[in-house]
């Protein structure tokens, strides 16, 4: 079937990205976060090219995630741990486990351990065992390849980041961990004494902004583009979309597309968002629907029925619009784009 909705997806930008992260990260190795689908883009496809640009470590968050990439042969971790469900996977070896509770530490000792990675709390109270656990021997007996930790505020200069920094600093050598792990996409920004022996970039591999300091080195990859289904003139007065919320002040062209807030663009971006078309650009009006949405067509020229618009998508700046953060912008890309890499 022809694409309804393409996704289009820049593949140099993407390893462009990565290798920025990459020399930011110093002398740590740098890895890649694919979670939640490689953040919208596809996991499987976006852990290939990672791969064959040199990154040699990948977080996902379930085992489902995991069985998904098993065919690349890649080390993968995952980040919330095992479940007894998961004990299969695990024990077959298609990822390791980031143990995060003493109850999956005591889980994973008793099917005889292996190789594992352990999540210690620094002070975000999300995941992880304490310091104190380590210090009461919890982790003894264990072969941890990877100790890591995670930023609450790495996207802010907040006083929090120096205090998680020298937490976690403090734990190195206590527990045998092959390697140590801090930073996320932001936390690499901060500087080289957040980047420990491996960093966890995300978002900014996609083209995301957490940080003033990665504006101008990272590019963006994901394009979203729709199709238009309708062009009408709107006579003066009349209104648009759902609730009209929008009114012509005169005689107005408009161009309804085949894209709304199931595909991920939200209604955060009703009268806020923009588009590309035929090389001009021009605003979202009215409310974005489920899988509608319509744009001013005022001053453009000659675009019609059945052209392919372009979304603006620049992640700071649509986030900004749409009041959405990048993360759910990416993840949010729904199951009718078509993929399509460049
Ligand atoms: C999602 C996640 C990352 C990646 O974070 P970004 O902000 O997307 O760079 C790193 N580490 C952990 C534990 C995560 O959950």
């Amino acid at each position: 079937m022809p694409a309804p909705l393409r996704l289009r997806l820049d593949g140099d930008a993407l390893v462009r990205n990565w290798q920025t992260l990459d020399r930011m990260s110093g002398r740590a190795a740098c890895g890649a976060a694919v979670k939640a689908n490689g953040y919208g883009l596809g996991a499987v496809e976006v852990a290939r090219r990672l791969a064959g640009a040199g990154c040699r470590d990948f977080f996902v968050s379930n085992w489902r995630e995991a069985v998904e990439l098993a065919p690349l042969g890649l080390a993968v971790s995952v980040l919330h741990g095992v479940r007894d469900e998961d004990m299969a996977a695990a024990r077959a070896g298609v990822a390791r486990p980031v143990l995060n509770t003493p109850a999956q530490v005591a889980r994973w000792k008793a099917a005889g351990g292996g190789a594992c990675d352990v999540m210690v709390d620094t002070g975000m109270n999300r995941l992880g065992v304490s310091a104190q656990d380590l210090a009461d021997g919890l982790l003894d007996g264990l072969t941890i390849e990877t100790l890591m930790s995670h930023l609450a505020c790495a996207d802010e200069d907040a006083a929090m980041n120096a205090l998680q920094r020298d937490r976690f600093a403090a734990l190195q050598g206590i527990t045998g961990a092959r390697r140590m792990s801090l930073a996320n996409s932001a936390g690499i920004a901060l500087g080289h004494d957040y980047a420990f022996d491996l960093t966890r970039p995300g978002l900014a591999v996609y083209g995301g902004v957490p940080r003033g300091e990665l504006g101008e080195v990272i590019t963006p990859v994901v394009y979203p583009e729709a199709e238009i289904l309708q062009v009408r003139r709107v006579r003066a007065g009349d209104a648009v979309g759902y609730n009209a919320t929008w009114t012509a002040k005169a005689d107005t062209d408009v161009a309804v597309v085949n894209l709304g807030y199931a595909d991920g663009y939200f209604r955060g971006f009703s009268d806020t968002g923009m588009v590309f078309a035929r090389g001009q650009r021009l605003p979202v009006l009215g409310r974005v629907s489920m899988d509608l949405a319509t744009i001013s067509l005022d001053g453009a020229d000659a675009v019609s029925e059945g052209d392919w618009v372009s979304f603006d998508y620049h992640l700071l700046a649509a986030a900004l619009a749409s009041g959405m953060s990048q993360y759910e912008l990416l993840t949010g890309l729904g199951r009718r784009f078509v993929r399509i890499w460049g």
